[in-house]
């Protein structure tokens, strides 16, 4: 998989496309290899790089969402926790079970949520991950040994999905791409094209590498940017009433010791209502996370103090060892497309669903969901712009389609697990060149040969690509992230890249 390929492919490619995707996250690339796999000739292209966005930005649960059951969204739970077991069946080297606890301080506490919690594991049937139970204040602290032991009383263990979103993504990229999708990254669409009649027949586009500019037809055009929807809608009308209410979220990450064990923590209620998570993540400490309304949406949007204190004071809470900013050695900020409710001003309550929308343009845009619903939103996506577009039917085979990378016991590939059945590949450059195995910086569990195997054949094409979506060090470390960044630019973990334009 290489951008010059890509590049090649969309050359050739004179004829009409049946369908160009505009945005490579999550909702557009899951849509591409649903519409690829049923032999829809498909192009997407991605402004910036793949999971750039919300897409690499979450809190990496694949999960029914327990506050979704609060809410009394049985539907979503049902849908997103169907969705959960065909995730872990398709890509089980990069989605794992993960042991949550919830801590309860107060009498009423564990039975209410032990409740919740059955139910919560009864909804997804077949595809359950594991029984919860109400566990003793010594169970609790065995499997939480840092959490706050004053009042504690016990606790409920449920079960839900983790997995790595960027990783997932540019594995999903090349499921595509193996369908036989055109995907390109660094490539904006600047314009969409109308035919005679005013409908969108496809788009203006730019490489960011060369500046070149092209256009391409499609017999549907979908927009699927997640918190830029509308602006590439005002492209096919200007005046479009907005849909998305943009809500932004923050993650602190912390070391290993704030969690050192495998289980998770699970606050249901925070000071104002809201979930918290303190999960382990690559030998890590995940806390998080906010959810705050914000006016516009940016492609690097940044933590606010207000958010950044709220995580902290919540964590001192409940952790025996209260984090200080001294601790944090990466933040990072999601901005949730939630699509409008007409009359509510808290988008913690805004609905997760997704949703399509045509708009007389003839544009369709899917928005909102989760990343552990992207095959089922990619199903009814499809679905509608074959209707739309007037292309063949074909049934959607994707909940029996294995992500790249697919192997049933990963696991034996220690750190290099998430790459599946790509990893004897890469211990092989290690053994080609020895030096390829050293580790980027001793903060890291990353190794010289993941920057070679992530530039020849996962379109890195930048430091940032590389140190944020192929590896995650920059979210892990930011430090030390910036460190080993001269050594990812370094030509040996260059080697044999493409040219600068191809
Ligand atoms: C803080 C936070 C935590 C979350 N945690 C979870 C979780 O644990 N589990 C879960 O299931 N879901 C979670 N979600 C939800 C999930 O992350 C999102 O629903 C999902 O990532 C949205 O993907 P997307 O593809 O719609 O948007 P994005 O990932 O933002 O992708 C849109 C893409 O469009 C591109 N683009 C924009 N304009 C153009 C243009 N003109 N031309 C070409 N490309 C363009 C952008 O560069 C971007 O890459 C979380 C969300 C947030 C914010």
């Amino acid at each position: 998989m290489t951008r010059r390929e890509m590049l090649d492919n969309l050359r050739s490619h004179t004829a009409e496309w049946d369908a160009i995707i505009i945005g490579g996250g999550a909702t557009g690339v899951g849509v591409a290899i649903d519409a690829a796999s049923r032999g829809y000739d498909t192009l997407l292209l991605e402004r910036i790089d793949f999971g750039k966005g919300t897409s690499s930005r979450s809190t990496k649960l694949v999960h029914g969402g327990v506050r979704y059951l609060e809410q009394g969204n049985i539907s979503l739970v049902m849908e997103a926790l169907k969705e959960r077991g065909i995730l872990r069946n398709n890509a089980p080297h990069l989605v794992s079970d993960l042991e949550f606890i919830v801590p309860s301080y107060d009498w009423w506490q564990a039975p209410f949520y032990g409740l919740g919690l059955k139910l919560y594991n009864m909804l997804s049937g077949k595809y359950g991950f594991g029984a919860s139970r109400i566990l003793s204040r010594e169970e609790t602290l065995r499997r939480l040994p840092t959490i706050n032991p004053d009042r504690l009383r016990g606790g409920v263990v449920y079960y839900d999905g983790q997995f790595d979103d960027a990783r997932l993504l540019i594995n999903m990229v090349a499921t595509a791409a193996e369908q036989g999708a055109t995907l390109v990254n660094y490539c904006s669409v600047t314009g969409l094209t109308k035919d005679a009649e005013g409908f969108v027949s496809g788009v203006t586009a730019r490489d960011e590498e060369s500046g070149q500019t092209f256009t391409a037809t499609a017999k549907v055009v979908i927009n699927a940017t997640g918190p830029f929807t509308d602006s590439v809608r005002a492209l096919a009308d200007p005046t479009i009433q907005p849909m998305i209410s943009p809500s932004q979220g923050v993650h602190l990450v912390f070391d290993r010791s704030f969690l050192p064990d495998e289980s998770a923590l699970m606050v249901p209620h925070t000071r104002d209502g809201r979930v918290m998570f303190a999960i382990p993540w690559h030998g890590h400490t995940l806390v998080g996370t906010t959810d705050t309304a914000i006016p516009e949406a940016t492609i690097d949007p940044s933590p606010m103090e207000a958010e950044i204190e709220f995580i902290l004071t919540t964590a001192a809470k409940y952790l025996h060892k209260a984090p200080s900013r001294s601790d944090v050695l990466s933040v990072f900020t999601g901005i949730r497309p939630l699509v409008k409710a007409a009359n509510s001003r808290n988008t913690a309550a805004l609905s997760r669903d997704h949703t399509i929308h045509i708009d007389e343009s003839g544009l369709l845009s899917i928005a909102g969901g989760k990343w552990t619903t992207y095959r089922n939103m990619a199903e009814d996506c499809v679905n509608h712009a074959a209707t739309l577009g007037k292309l063949p039917d074909r049934e959607c085979s994707t909940t029996r389609l294995n992500i790249h990378g697919f192997h049933p016991q990963a696991e034996k590939f220690g750190a290099l697990s998430f790459y599946g059945s790509d990893a004897p590949a890469i211990q092989a450059l290690m053994r080609d060149d020895p030096a390829l195995a050293e580790p980027l910086n001793p903060a890291l569990p990353y190794v010289g040969a993941e920057v070679a195997w992530a530039v020849r054949h996962e379109m890195a094409r930048t430091v940032e690509d590389v140190l944020s979506r192929r590896t995650r060090a920059l979210f892990l470390n930011s430090r030390a992230a910036i460190d080993a960044a001269p050594k990812v630019a370094a030509p040996r973990e260059r080697a044999r890249r493409p040219r600068a334009g191809a």
